[in-house]
C-alpha cells in the first residue's frame, strides 16, 4: 500500500512537473513552481495566421536569441482541412477552433448548413468568464470574427460588427473602425458600444500605449479604419496588446478568461511571397507570445496555446540559405494543406501533444475550461 502511494506520488509529481517546468528564457532564472492544477482558469489562444513550420524556422534563424516559441514544453501537429476542401481558408479554420465543426471556406461561426454554431467565446461568456480578441487585421476579419459572429460570408464586415454589441466581449483591439462608424445602415456602433459602457479609443486620437484600460469597464481600441499596415510600416501594437489584455481580463472576472490573439499578417506576407516581411511578422508575433508566456508564468493558472489556422505559400528554405541571409522561396500564392504545429504551456498543456484535427483543438480547450455542459442548458 505504502509503495502504491509512493508510486502515485512520483507519477503525479512527474505529470505535474511536465507543464510546470518553466519555459526558461535564456539567461533568466526559472520561474518558481506552484501547486499543480488539473485545469486552467484562463486560456490564451495565439493564432499565427498562415504560420507553418517554415515560417517558424525562418523566424528562428533570423534572430540571434532563441524565440519564445522555442520555450514550450508541449508540441503537437494539427490537420487543417475544411468540410469539403483539403485546403482551408482562415474563416473555416477559425470556425473549427471556435465552434468545433468543419465548415465551408468563407464561413464565420456557422456550420456547413450555414446554421450558427456556438463559439467557445460565447460559452465562456455564458458562465461569466471574461473574453477578449486581439488582431493585427480588422477585428471583423475572418479569424477574430469567427469567435464572436455568425454570418455566412466572411466579406460581410458590416454584418459582423454588430456582434460585438450582442455578445459579451470585455476587450478588443484591432483595425476595422469604419465597419463600426461609417456604415451603410447609418448606425454608429462606436456610440452604441460607449452607451453600453465601453471605454473606446481610436488610432486618430490615441496610440495604444496612451490608453490606460480601466478594468471597471470594457475596453476597445481601433488601430485603423480598415486593415492596419504591416509591422514593417511601423505597426507596433501587437506585443503591447498581448501584455495589456491578460492583465486586464484577469481583473474582469473571478471565473477566468478566454483570450484570442492573432498575428494576422504572417499570412498576408506569405500571400505576397515576401520572405522578409514574413520574418518581420513572425518575430512580432513571437514577441506577443513572449508576453502571454510571461503572464502565464506569473499567474500559474493560465494555459497558453500557440497554433496556426493553415500554412500559407508553401514556404521553403532551400539550398543557398544560410543563417546570415535567408533566401525564402514559395510554392504558391495561396494556402497549403500541410499540418501546422501546436505549442502549449500551462495547466492542461499535455492534452495538446500528438497529431489531431483542428476541431479537436476546440474540444480540448472546452473540456479544460469545463464548458462542456454549457450548450445543454
Ligand atoms: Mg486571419
Ligand atoms: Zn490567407
Amino acid at each position: 500500500m505504502k509503495y502504491v502511494v509512493l508510486l502515485s506520488a512520483i507519477v503525479l509529481a512527474f505529470q505535474g512537473s511536465r507543464w510546470m517546468s518553466p519555459p526558461a528564457e535564456a539567461n533568466s532564472a526559472p520561474a518558481p513552481l506552484s501547486t499543480p492544477t488539473p485545469s486552467p482558469r484562463n486560456i490564451i489562444l495565439l493564432i499565427g495566421d498562415g504560420m507553418g513550420i517554415a515560417q517558424i524556422t525562418a523566424g528562428i534563424y533570423a534572430r540571434a536569441d532563441k524565440l519564445h516559441i522555442e520555450r514550450f514544453p508541449i508540441t503537437g501537429l494539427m490537420k487543417t482541412h475544411s468540410a469539403k476542401h483539403l485546403i482551408t481558408d482562415s474563416a473555416a479554420g477559425a470556425t473549427a477552433f471556435a465552434c468545433g465543426c468543419k465548415t465551408y471556406n468563407g464561413a464565420i461561426g456557422v456550420d456547413a448548413q450555414k446554421k450558427p454554431c456556438r463559439t467557445i467565446l460565447e460559452d465562456a461568456a455564458a458562465v461569466g468568464m471574461a473574453t477578449g480578441l486581439v488582431a493585427t487585421s480588422s477585428i471583423t476579419h475572418a479569424t477574430p470574427a469567427a469567435f464572436i459572429a455568425h454570418v455566412s460570408k466572411r466579406s460581410e464586415m458590416e454584418e459582423i460588427a454588430p456582434f460585438f454589441l450582442q455578445n459579451r466581449i470585455d476587450l478588443f483591439i484591432g483595425g476595422g473602425l469604419s465597419y463600426f462608424n461609417q456604415r451603410a445602415d447609418g448606425r454608429d456602433l462606436c456610440r452604441e458600444l460607449q452607451a453600453k459602457g465601453f471605454d473606446l479609443y481610436t488610432f486618430q486620437q490615441h496610440s495604444l500605449n496612451q490608453c490606460q484600460p480601466n478594468p471597471a469597464r470594457p475596453f476597445a481600441w481601433f488601430a485603423a479604419d480598415k486593415e492596419p499596415e504591416g509591422v514593417h510600416k511601423g505597426r507596433d501594437y501587437l506585443p503591447l496588446a498581448a501584455r495589456i489584455a491578460p492583465a486586464f481580463l484577469a481583473q474582469r472576472s473571478e471565473r477566468g478568461f478566454f483570450l484570442m490573439i492573432e498575428g494576422s499578417q504572417i499570412d498576408w506576407a506569405c500571400h505576397k511571397n515576401n520572405g522578409e516581411h514574413t520574418v518581420q511578422e513572425m518575430l512580432d508575433f513571437d514577441d506577443a507570445i513572449g508576453e502571454a508566456l510571461r503572464f502565464a508564468e506569473q499567474d500559474g493558472n493560465t494555459l497558453v496555446i500557440v497554433t496556426a489556422d493553415h500554412e500559407t505559400g508553401g514556404m521553403a528554405l532551400l539550398r543557398g540559405n544560410d543563417k546570415k541571409e535567408l533566401k525564402i522561396k514559395f510554392a504558391t500564392l495561396y494556402h497549403t494543406a500541410s499540418l501546422v504545429p501546436v505549442f502549449a504551456y500551462g495547466p492542461g498543456a499535455e492534452a495538446f501533444s500528438g497529431v489531431y484535427d483542428n476541431t479537436d483543438l476546440h474540444t480540448k480547450m472546452k473540456a479544460l475550461l469545463k464548458l462542456d455542459a454549457v450548450e445543454a442548458r
